[in-house]
């Protein structure tokens, strides 16, 4: 699953305290794997029939599942969530009593007698609902240009197969699905595999879909409504985009890529795509995200559609990662699945690798892998507090596994994942990730079985090195040393876990491959491992500084003695970019957890002020914007947005408003710019924004899509009232989601309160469009807090609203959401009020999530403290930064 994430710069955060022993786990065994169901009954072939009702928003169902009872029992256990279970028969024979537990989420059959070993067939008939939520089957309403229409599509992951037919749904329990599914007349199905027979009765037609591979449960897909398609191939396997009709040729560059892709895959994991055909399907808004059903992927549809009118060129690097990250499940996730939840990394850390692998190898002008140190710069953030959990959490219960869904699993996992190529070399870990899916196609796994294909490709104990990155939270900081010796630099180190909390120590150890490198040459750095607290190591003749994480592919933190520090700072400019992003990253770390002065942080950003890349504006508008928020409503605050406004105004004004397509990520840069100088106020580029949408409402064609949503933004910010009017008016005559929504987001910037107080009653007044889904006002009073400056008015209306607020968030968007949300209102509202109505608001299994995010917002307040009086004073000192620019 590739789970979208807003647009906000709020830290995620899962379950706190664990313990801190590294274990390593057992290879998968189908008896010893974690779940709650008995394994005395496995399923081998369901047969599943759903008649859906859109006027009532039911379904009836009936299945026949061809079971093997593996000891005798006279009980048949299997998962149903709000479903009705009427009938049951065994071998033909009715069973003597059916159960459900619908807290426990199981429906016992009695059969009386026990029933013998071997095979027997169940059929069961049941009912259930179909939500407005993607939980299970759910439908979505979307607009198109003759008029209102819906569409139905299922969720599964983590734990929703179970809300649509009875089934042992836990990801070891592996079997073939045949479904059939009765829809109106007007409707086309689609499903894992191709449909077999179609066939029409009145107003309804029936489609069945040829037989799955063995597969688990939360990868059964159904999704029916009226449908357009692109159709094309790739090794001999058919390819789709599915779409609602008359969206389908915004889908040319989704099916081109996927054609790229899978051969691209079918190569590198050395066994061909399993399945006759891939479909990837476009679910109008409301679906956060994409999910790696086999065969039949489904994608929020702005992250697989491309409408130039609308999105920036810059959205088909979303849209190529998005899907080059779920056609790697089809391998790593489908083919070859974790054994459980507690091995959700295997999946979604192998996959946010791949995405930026595969990505990258097509698109190199992106230059991801500079850039990926935004995501892994996210995890660490979290994983640098004392409240972090293991890349491998223990899972005790299916209905915990959602919590699983975070940046500790997916970035950090991908980081590592990383890592652990660099050590062994591209081609030895690509041999091992063959001989893996080879040993295990149609299989579960756990960490073990990856770490022996591993270990028997590289003739290296992959499991010794793996098992503390992986079972152990946090990570480790380390420390150099560099000495001249004999004319060699002795680079002395020592590793300890990193903390952002001071007074914090831990005796965790990891193996930590050391790229060490001369700064100024880190291609030639060569690696070593750091098995112990400390070491020493050879960098080679004196002279230029040496890097530990040259290449920057290593998931620690590196901090070097003063000289070091200051020789790199004053030599940064000559490094690589992603030796660069790493060392901003670090230091701002260290301005955080108080280790260095914010002075250090600033003056590497100075000696960047030539760089004209994406991946190092990213990093350094990082540090400043945190900066200038920790600014807020601070006397040194506006001085501070006159420094800013000195260091970018040039950066910006070498690129300017157009032009230079020389470099792919110039649009980008130019955007993340803009919004940085827009927001600190510089009085040049509000004018220039106004006069383009003063252009813009005579000519739409004169604002590119690439400039569109960051202009009207910075228009908005600085808005009165007839202009605020004026861009609510365009957000009424939008034609499509898409175009909406880039309306919304620039409106919610403006700062005025009584507009800010509009732009909130939109999250409940029905004039965001509801297939934007329920998410969308959330993100509208994230919004007003941060870019809108209003914290304390968002925070208010949040209080006042929030059983309309979260009514439609299905229960994975809720699991996440305080913890992700509550840090928006820092500035605006006490921390006992933000406390005491989190945890009165929340369900007892969100408690950890709360009591993380206030760690948060503690951590976050103290920072600011420390950070203002400091930043302050440097900012006084340096006069010559704050009056070259300003308004
Ligand atoms: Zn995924």
């Amino acid at each position: 699953m590739h789970r979208r994430l807003v647009m906000l710069s709020l830290a995620v955060s899962a379950c706190a305290a664990f313990p801190i022993a590294a274990r390593a786990d057992a290879p998968y065994a189908f008896d010893t794997a974690p779940g709650k169901l008995p394994k005395t009954v496995v399923p081998i072939d369901y047969d599943i029939s759903l008649r859906p009702d859109l006027s009532t928003l039911t379904f009836t169902g009936d299945e026949s599942v061809r079971i093997r009872v593996r000891t005798a029992t006279s009980t048949i256990v299997v998962n149903t969530h709000d479903m009705t279970v009427s009938r049951a028969l065994l071998d033909g024979h009715p069973v003597a009593a059916i159960a459900t537990d619908n807290d426990k989420q199981v429906t016992t059959f009695s059969t009386g007698a026990p029933v013998s070993p071997g095979e027997h067939r169940l059929a069961i008939a049941f009912a259930g609902k179909i939500g407005d939520q993607p939980a299970g089957l759910f439908y979505q309403k979307y607009r198109s240009a003759d008029g209102q229409h819906t569409m139905l599509a299922t969720q599964m992951e983590s734990t929703d197969a179970r809300r649509v037919f009875p089934s042992w749904d836990e990801p070891s329990f592996r079997a073939t699905y045949r479904l059939s599914v009765t829809v109106p007349k007007a409707f086309d199905a689609v499903s894992n595999m191709p449909a077999t027979a179609e066939q029409v009765a009145g107003e309804t037609k029936t489609v069945t879909f040829a037989r799955t591979p063995k597969m688990a449960s939360y990868l059964v897909v159904l999704c029916a409504g009226e449908f357009g398609y692109l159709k094309g191939e790739a090794d001999g396997v058919a390819v789709r985009v599915v779409a609602p009709k008359g969206r389908e040729q915004n889908g040319q560059y989704a099916l081109e890529s996927a054609e790229k892709l899978l051969s691209y895959y079918d190569d590198y994991f050395g066994v061909k795509f399993p399945l006759p055909k891939l479909d990837l399907i476009a679910v109008p808004g409301g679906f956060p995200g994409a999910m790696e059903n086999w065969g039949g992927i489904t994608f929020t549809s702005d992250v697989l559609l491309f409408d130039p009118s609308i999105q920036p060129e810059s959205a088909k690097n979303e849209i190529f990662q998005t899907i080059a990250h779920e056609m790697s499940h089809q391998w790593f996730g489908d083919l070859v699945t974790m054994a459980w939840w507690d091995g959700l990394w295997l999946n979604e850390g192998f996959a946010d690798w791949m995405q930026t692998k595969a990505t990258d190898h097509f698109n190199p002008s992106w230059h991801l892998w500079d850039r990926v140190n935004g995501d892994v710069e996210r995890a660490m953030q979290t994983d640098g507090q004392n409240t972090t959990h293991p890349v491998q959490t223990p899972i005790a219960d299916e209905t915990q596994a959602d919590s699983a869904f975070d940046e500790i699993t997916y970035q950090k996992g991908g980081a590592f994942v990383r890592m652990m190529e660099e050590y062994l070399g591209e081609d030895t870990f690509r041999d091992g990730i063959r001989q893996y899916m080879r040993a295990n196609a149609y299989g579960n796994t756990t960490s073990a079985n990856l770490y022996a294909a591993l270990s028997n490709a590289s003739k290296q104990d992959v499991a010794a090195f793996a098992t503390a990155w992986t079972t152990a939270p946090g990570f480790p900081l380390v420390t150099v040393d560099e000495r001249c010796v004999d004319g060699k630099t002795a680079v002395v180190v020592k590793a300890q876990r990193f903390f952002y909390e001071a007074n914090q120590t831990s005796e965790q150890q990891w193996r930590i491959p050391l790229s060490i490198g001369d700064a100024l040459h880190a291609s030639d750095a060569h690696t070593v491992l750091l098995s112990a607290a400390s070491g020493t190591f050879d960098g080679g003749p004196c002279g230029d500084p040496v890097l530990v994480n040259a290449g920057a592919a290593g998931y620690f933190r590196v901090q070097y003695d003063s000289l070091t520090a200051a020789t790199l700072t004053h030599d940064l400019a000559r490094l690589a970019p992603a030796d660069q992003v790493r060392i901003l990253a670090d230091t701002r770390a260290a301005v955080q957890s108080g280790a260095v002065a914010p002075s250090a942080a600033l003056d590497e950003i100075a000696q960047l002020r030539g760089s004209q890349s994406l991946a190092v504006w990213d990093a350094a508008l990082n540090t400043l914007r945190g900066i200038a928020q920790d600014e807020r409503g601070q006397p040194g605050e506006r001085a501070f947005d006159a420094y800013e406004r000195a260091v970018l105004r040039p950066v910006f004004d070498r690129i300017g408003w157009a032009g230079d397509a020389s470099d792919a990520t110039t649009p980008a840069l130019r955007r993340a710019l803009l919004e940085a100088l827009g927001s600190a106020g510089d009085t040049r580029i509000v004018a220039d924004a106004r006069a383009r949408f003063e252009r813009f409402q005579a000519d739409p064609s004169s604002l590119p899509p690439d400039l569109r949503e960051t202009v009207l933004g910075i228009v908005a910010s600085y808005a009165d009232e007839p202009t605020w009017m004026k861009l609510h008016a365009l957000l009424g005559t939008s034609k499509s989601l898409d175009e909406a929504q880039v309306y919304a987001r620039a409106l919610w910037h403006a700062r005025a309160p009584e507009l800010a107080s509009k732009n909130l009653a939109m999250a409940t007044n029905g004039e965001i469009p509801p297939e934007a889904g329920p998410i969308a006002a959330i993100i509208d009073v994230a919004i007003v807090a941060q870019e809108g400056h209003q914290p304390g008015l968002a925070w208010s209306f949040y209080k006042a609203n929030e059983p309309k607020l979260v009514e439609h968030l299905s229960d994975f968007e809720r699991s996440f959401l305080v913890a992700k949300f509550l840090p928006a209102f820092w500035q605006g509202a006490s921390r006992a009020d933000l406390e005491a109505f989190a945890k009165s608001h929340t369900s007892a299994e969100s408690v950890p999530q709360v009591t993380q995010a206030m760690h948060q917002i503690d951590l976050r307040v103290a920072t600011a403290q420390r950070v203002v009086p400091s930043v302050d004073r440097w900012v006084a000192a340096h006069p010559s930064g704050a009056t070259a620019q300003g308004s």
